[in-house]
């Protein structure tokens, strides 16, 4: 089931209601990082070139009394926004009423409208966040087309996309949705082989559903990042202070067996005494002392996941190799990153908050064919869950 494209839609003099993800960090009122904004351009440059008139909304954070009213105030991202596109923006301090619906009618094409963020409908009742049909037919009501490109909450069904979606006559994904499911939905139905997983990070409960949909479909899955530990001591190895989820060490135990081969764990690993950037030293898994802290996979298993990842058609990486915000700790998911580097015709894909940071940190964003814009979707997307965000939009 494909699902249609602002590219499939006719926008000439249409007014196209855009639900983009700029839910940017932001410190004392000024963004700190606009890769999202950024993201969102050529969804709403094309939107303008085919003569739509754009009205365009965001979440921005969570809004749940007054005082998180000011931190979620749209208005300076509104303004980065403007000058990101080269183009007026203009700004409704509001969600509903006169001065947003005066506003669309004075449109002509080409122009942008922008109003506040969508979770001061949260304030009272959450009515964004529960996708309160009034609300949903509302915002539909003020637009003739729909285009969902915030992937972000595609994983969450709200007002202000599938409420929409479900109100108006026909709706589309932008340019950046259509990536994440050509990519991470093109992994989930249809990978080519070999197809090989790679996680880490911290929480193997976050985690635990992509592990047993990845075991059914890919060939291989290189654990590393705090998550080994958790298996490693389900096969009996110390592993001192390393990070573990003692409570999911049966289920640890159970993925293995369920994995059948699949799992392939580090043979070693960097070690501190404590929780610091201090010059690790590199022991076997299975001889760790009782106050060793496991903080990133060692050589060997750097040279073990490489050579698993050669020839690989298919890669999927979520969560860090290892503690890669500390430069001592940070060789694992750089040499990682490396390998996937160097792959052939191969389609890669990294997912994740933390590791999307390590890999732009690191300088490899744009040695992956994606790098997916959302954390919790990605993850469900990659659980093989259906993402309501998705599902809402019209068939081709
Ligand atoms: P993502 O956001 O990509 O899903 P997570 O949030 O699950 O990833 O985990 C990322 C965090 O895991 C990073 O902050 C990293 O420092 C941490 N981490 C990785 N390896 C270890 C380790 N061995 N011990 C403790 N923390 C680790
Ligand atoms: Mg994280």
């Amino acid at each position: 089931m494909a699902k249609k494209v602002v590219s499939d839609l006719n926008l000439k003099d249409k007014k196209v209601l855009i639900r983009v993800d700029f839910n940017v960090p932001m410190k004392d009122g000024v963004i700190t990082d606009d890769t999202r904004i950024r993201a969102a351009l050529p969804t709403i440059k094309y939107v303008l070139e085919q003569g739509g008139k754009a009205i365009v909304f965001s979440h921005l954070g969570r809004i749940k009394k007054a005082e998180d009213l000011a931190k979620g105030d749209m208005a300076p991202v509104a303004k980065h926004f403007a000058e990101l596109l080269g183009h007026k923006v203009t700004f409704i301090n509001a969600t509903r009423g006169k001065e947003l619906e005066d506003a669309i009618s004075k449109m002509h094409d080409g122009e942008v409208v922008m109003f506040q963020n969508t979770r001061y409908e949260d304030l009272e009742g959450k009515k964004e966040s529960s996708n309160d049909p009034e609300l949903g037919a509302y915002w539909a009501s003020l637009g003739d087309v729909f285009v969902n490109d915030a992937f972000g909450t595609a994983h969450r069904a709200h007002a202000s996309n599938v409420g929409i979606a479900s109100h108006i006559k026909e709706s589309a994904a932008g340019f950046l949705l259509e990536k994440e499911i050509k990519y991470i939905g093109g992994a989930v139905d249809n990978p080519k082989h070999p197809y090989v997983a790679i996680l880490g990070g911290a929480k193997v409960s976050d985690k635990i559903g992509v592990i047993s949909e990845l075991i059914k479909k890919a060939d291989k899955i290189l654990i590393g990042g705090g998550m080994m530990f958790t298996f490693l001591k389900a096969l009996g190895n110390n592993i001192g202070k390393s990070l573990c989820e003692d409570d999911k060490i049966d289920l640890a135990k159970e993925l293995l067996k369920e994995a059948d081969g699949k799992i392939i764990l580090p043979v070693d690993t960097v070690c501190a005494k404590e929780f610091a950037d201090v010059k690790g030293e590199v022991k076997d898994v299975n001889a760790l002392a009782s106050d060793d802290m496991g903080l990133d996979i060692g050589p060997k298993t750097l040279e073990l996941f490489t050579n698993e990842l050669k020839g690989a058609a298919t890669v999927v990486w979520n969560g860090p190799m290892g503690v890669f915000e500390m430069k001592n700790f940070e060789a694992g998911t750089l040499g990682v990153c490396e390998a996937i580097a160097h792959l052939e015709n191969a389609s890669t894909i990294v997912g994740g908050g933390d590791s999307v940071a390590a890999v732009e940190k690191l300088g490899y964003a744009d040695k992956f064919s994606h790098v997916s814009t959302g954390g919790g979707a990605s993850l469900e997307y990659l659980e093989g869950k259906v993402l309501p965000g998705i599902a809402c939009l019209s068939e081709k």
